[in-house]
């Protein structure tokens, strides 16, 4: 059977269908430099002060805008940012026409084989508290890109 990703566009799911798709990795709530000259943009492994290390979600999901005010509501919007999202992000692979990993939670069932395989933040990141701000390229880093 065709699952619904499969077979329907971004904007004919519903709006269940359209948060299942997103799997929990954290990578979208890293903090990110654009090069001022390339307009390059880096990740880098400094996270929300608001996103939980080991669950990789947001510990104020519904507040989020409210209290984060560079927090993404990712929807279809902005599909001309979506490029900005990491590679390995369902919303950026469907409009790119790629097929979901076999890792995706849709697809296994939990979120152990995303965690398992390093393909979320557990265990690689930094809180923004943590850091010194004017240090923040001391923290690019190339896996939340991929
Ligand atoms: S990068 Fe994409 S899949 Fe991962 S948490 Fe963010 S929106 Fe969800
Ligand atoms: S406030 Fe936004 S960027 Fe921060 S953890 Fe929550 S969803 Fe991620």
């Amino acid at each position: 059977m065709e699952n619904f990703w499969e077979k329907k566009t971004l904007s004919q799911m519903s709006s269940s269908e359209w948060e299942s798709l997103c799997d929990g990795c954290g990578k979208c709530c890293l903090n990110k430099i654009i090069d001022d000259e390339t307009e390059e943009l880096h990740f880098t492994n400094v996270a929300c002060h608001l996103l939980h290390s080991k669950t990789c979600q947001c510990k104020k999901y519904e507040k989020r805008l409210k209290l984060v005010p560079d927090c993404v509501k990712i929807s279809l919007d902005d599909i001309d940012q979506f490029h900005w999202l990491p590679a390995s992000c369902a919303y950026r692979l469907l409009v790119e026409e790629k097929p979901l990993p076999e890792w995706h939670p849709l697809l296994t069932g939990s979120k152990s084989a995303m965690h398992t395989g390093g393909h979320s933040i557990r265990g690689k990141i930094v809180s923004e508290t943590q850091i010194d701000p004017e240090n923040l390229e001391d923290y690019i880093a190339i896996w939340p890109a991929e």
